[in-house]
């Protein structure tokens, strides 16, 4: 697989475990990224470039906070925070998607976002785009527009990423693996 030269310590520093949290998945385990300084710079030096116009910085809930407040953080912009079901405590507004078994909820603060807003959706990781999509009706729903999407780590052959640019979006991912 081509890995470009500067993300190549990151990209040795992820894990799999096999199996985790049920059979047959394949979990990309990030935390010894998160360990190692290098490994870390690395991905938020390379993250920090591709901000693509947007004036706020949205992540989703939890992994994708991380390298959202990153992102924010070097290029001086405010963060919004993409959350699970009941976590938000002012008025908010919530999409609903499907998952694997049953459905989950994401929702944010009513006052976040607003038409004048292009926003970056930020999460860790794609593989089917079911989190990612539903995190872009949402920022609809709050008339914002979308910049683009970012992933650390992309399954491309589980085909979330071709999902969200048959829909129009860009997106920017760092690293590629299989999801199988
Ligand atoms: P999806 O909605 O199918 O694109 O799944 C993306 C979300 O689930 C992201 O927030 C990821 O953190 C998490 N996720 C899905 N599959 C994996 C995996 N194999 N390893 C780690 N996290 C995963």
């Amino acid at each position: 697989m081509n890995i470009p030269q500067n993300l190549q310590y990151a990209h040795s520093k992820i894990s799999d475990v096999i199996d985790f949290p049920k059979p047959g998945i394949i979990f990309k385990d990030i935390t010894p990224v998160l360990q190692d300084e290098k490994a870390f710079n690395e991905v938020l030096d390379d993250l920090a470039k591709h901000l693509n116009g947007a004036n706020k910085v949205a992540g989703i809930e939890s992994r994708g906070f991380i390298f959202a407040s990153a992102l924010a953080y070097l290029n001086k912009k405010p963060l919004v925070l993409l959350r699970k079901k009941n976590k938000l405590p002012g008025k908010k507004i919530s999409q609903k998607f499907k998952l694997e078994y049953g459905i989950d909820t994401i929702e944010v603060h009513k006052s976040s976002l607003n038409k004048k807003d292009k926003v970056i959706i930020v999460d860790d990781l794609i593989a089917t785009g079911g989190t990612a999509l539903a995190s872009a009706k949402l920022i609809k729903k709050c008339k914002a527009n979308i910049s683009a999407f970012i992933f650390l780590i992309d399954l491309f052959d589980l085909l979330g990423n071709k999902k969200l640019q048959s829909n129009g979006y860009k997106t920017f991912k760092l690293i590629n693996f299989p999801g199988h």
